[in-house]
């Protein structure tokens, strides 16, 4: 599954430099596919649906910083445990029981975002 911040957090920052798939980002601000990954220009995502790795997305919050499910691995293929739930001081990154997924997912996304 994808690790999720609560309401709970309190914009310290000190998750987003630890996150090896660039997933996470200050509130208010756009996402990208191709921010620290390979992507770039029109790809294909693992779901079928074409997008374009450069294209500014809207924030997921505007309030607090936020983790995109489409970027997040919960750190598979590159650490043992959740850089952001263990970096983070009041402990608000937490499983998103709304975006449950295996290892084989996690794995085969972590290999989309960074081999070409
Ligand atoms: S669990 Fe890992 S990949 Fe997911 S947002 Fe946190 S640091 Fe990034
Ligand atoms: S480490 Fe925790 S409190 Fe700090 S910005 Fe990240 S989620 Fe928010």
């Amino acid at each position: 599954m994808a690790i999720i911040i609560t309401d709970e957090c309190i914009n310290c920052g000190a998750c987003e430099p630890e996150c090896p798939n660039t997933a996470i980002y200050e509130g208010a601000d756009d996402w990208r596919y191709k921010d620290g990954t390979k992507l770039k220009g029109k790809v294909i995502l693992p779901d079928g649906t074409e997008i374009d790795a450069e294209a500014a997305q809207t924030p997921i919050s505007d309030e607090v910083y936020y983790i995109v499910p489409g970027k997040c691995t919960e750190c598979k293929g590159f650490h043992d445990e959740p850089q952001c739930a263990a970096v983070c001081p009041v402990d608000c990154c937490i499983p998103d029981d709304n975006h449950v997924e295996s290892e084989e997912t996690l794995l085969n996304r972590q290999s989309f975002l960074h081999n070409e």
